[in-house]
């Protein structure tokens, strides 16, 4: 097309104003993470491995408080290297400041920041973070092991971060050492990542089970957060949910040392299911729980989810007189159609039924999914 030919219609100058409109009115806004509280707990959303400029990340700190009150978070902690500081000969190193800086802002968004370090180390013990420090300077010491006593003289919570990272376990596989065995006789482990950034590791979820580990769930994020998630289309940071008793700093220390927490990294929720389970019960409405079924005719059940999550759901056995789907999807936000139908023709009565379902994406182990019943009564006649 020729330029010059180009003419210019009031409609497509109004459209054209329009637009930049829009670009002037950038919503500055924050969008709640929609996964429910459970019976006697609120549930936080947390993220508590964290970058800045400080280390080797490239945000300044007080831009993390907002990025987190944009998406919903309640609290995160700012973990910045101990041992690693690549931006030394531009930024002192000073290993309190992006606390320190952080801090103002998200006490303005009520983000609860809290202090931390990541003692970053050769495997083993590699990596580790220790939240809830009085001060971050007394960890710069030569030997872990000193960097870890001081931690814990200061009452910090110490979970091992990335257990399967590539960078130290080139095969993506975690490893337990003696030195693990050696932090936790101590009492100075705490808990483990059992997501950071895209990855799940379902040793480090075995590990937390059966050493009754705290679970946890970071980002680790070193760029601008919307760099590596695309939140408007839906992506999320992995998150740490806690269930804390109210919404302050001192009330999730208190959960993270009691395993009170569910990892949700993608779309996927791990954790224990005295956990989960009411997450997941507490996300869903039947609205229709009674129908009425005649003879072989079918009747829609309507499910509606009311969290972030798409559940997926495999069927997980047998009702007699009932056929239902062998898979569900649970869509965010919306209300699903369940077809039921009947396959004798000839029954009568009430019935209390529990369609049997497994969560496939709600892991109460690695690779055992959460097995539930959607629970209806069904009125039978001829
Ligand atoms: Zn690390
Ligand atoms: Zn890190």
């Amino acid at each position: 097309m020729n330029p010059t030919k180009l003419s210019w219609k009031p409609g497509a100058v109004l459209a054209l104003g329009l637009a930049v409109g829009a670009v002037q009115a950038h919503d500055r806004a924050r969008t709640p993470v929609n996964i429910p509280d459970i019976p006697g707990y609120l549930t936080l959303k947390c993220d508590l491995h964290i970058h800045t400029v400080f280390s080797d990340g490239s945000v300044w700190p007080d831009i993390r408080a907002e990025e987190a009150w944009r998406e919903g978070l309640d609290a995160i902690a700012i973990t910045d290297h101990i041992e690693y500081q690549p931006h030394k000969r531009d930024l002192p190193t000073a290993h309190n400041r992006s606390y320190e800086i952080a801090k103002p802002r998200g006490d303005s968004l009520e983000v609860a920041v809290i202090r931390g370090s990541e003692i970053t180390r050769q495997m083993p013990p590699g990596h580790l973070n220790a939240v809830f420090i009085t001060d971050a300077v007394s960890l710069d010491t030569p030997e872990w092991r000193d960097a870890l006593k001081t931690a814990s003289d200061q009452g910090a919570f110490i979970f091992w971060n990335h257990p399967g990272w590539t960078g130290q376990q080139p095969d993506g596989v975690a490893r337990w050492y003696p030195e693990h065995d050696e932090l936790l006789n101590q009492g100075r482990l705490h808990g483990i990542e059992v997501v950071n950034s895209r990855e799940y590791y379902p040793e480090a979820h075995r590990w937390c089970l059966d050493k009754k580990l705290t679970m946890l769930s970071n980002s680790d994020i070193h760029n601008p957060l919307n760099l590596d998630y695309d939140v408007h289309a839906g992506d999320h940071r992995p998150i740490t949910l806690v269930f804390a008793t109210e919404r302050s700093p001192g009330a999730i220390k208190e959960a993270l040392f009691a395993r009170r927490t569910a990892v949700y990294g993608g779309n996927r929720l791990v954790g224990e299911e005295t956990w989960v389970r009411p997450l997941f019960e507490r996300s869903l409405t039947i609205r229709n729980p009674q129908v009425a079924i005649r003879g072989k005719g079918r009747v829609y059940v309507q499910i509606h989810n009311h969290s972030d999550l798409r559940y997926e759901l495999q069927r997980a056995g047998t009702v007699a007189g009932l056929s239902f789907p062998a898979t569900v999807s649970l869509p965010p936000g919306r209300t699903a159609l369940l077809e039921v139908r009947g396959t004798d023709a000839d029954a009568n009565g009430v019935r209390q039924i529990g369609l049997p379902y497994t969560v496939s994406n709600v892991l109460v182990e690695p690779e055992q999914g959460l097995q539930v019943t959607l629970d209806i009564q069904v009125t039978f006649s001829p």
